[in-house]
């Protein structure tokens, strides 16, 4: 049984994140997508709102399961006995950063792999930040996120 963590802040999830969630529950026998509690960011969506956003755009993925967790994602994959870490990779903008974290990860705990998939190259230019922008100027976001997650953003920008 090949179970993989999927971490990140998902603020809000978007197709981007949802793709490679596909990919990798089609590689992996159970995707355990976890929400970082990590107030430093300032998240817009808190985390109780962006597990319930996920679980209800990915109630359809059998294999996937959603969460929230605080400290290390190497001490959280021990835990619920995952062996490795799914990431998205977009561009090269992106590799810099995340291949210091996966050797970081793997310095912390060599029993844990670090796995990188890319996304179709229409989401490449998406995240979850440039979404929160359109959103909060009242532009449509339906492209780029579940029908949930828009309306979420909606509430979230109603009277500003
Ligand atoms: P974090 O703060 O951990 O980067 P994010 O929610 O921004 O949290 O991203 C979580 C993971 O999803 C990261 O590996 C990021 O590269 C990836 N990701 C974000 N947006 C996309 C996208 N549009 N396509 C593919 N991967 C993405």
């Amino acid at each position: 049984m090949k179970k993989v963590l999927y971490p990140g802040t998902f603020d809000p999830v978007t197709f981007g994140h949802i793709d490679i969630i596909k990919r990798a529950s089609e590689l992996f026998d159970a995707v355990h997508v976890i929400v970082a509690i990590n107030p430093s960011k300032k998240p817009l969506f808190t985390v109780e709102e962006r597990v319930d956003l996920l679980k209800e755009c990915l109630k359809e993925f059998s294999k996937v399961t959603v969460d929230s967790f605080d400290g290390l994602v190497v001490d959280f994959a021990h835990k619920v006995g995952a062996t490795g870490i799914i990431r998205g990779l977009r561009a090269v903008s992106d590799f810099e950063y995340e291949f210091q974290m996966a050797l970081m990860n793997r310095k912390l705990a060599d029993d844990i792999t670090t796995v990188f998939l890319m996304p179709h190259e229409k989401y490449t230019y998406l995240n979850s930040s440039i979404v929160r922008n359109l959103a909060s100027f009242h532009s449509d976001v339906a492209d780029f996120v579940p029908l949930n997650v828009k309306q979420a953003l909606e509430n979230k920008y109603v009277n500003n």
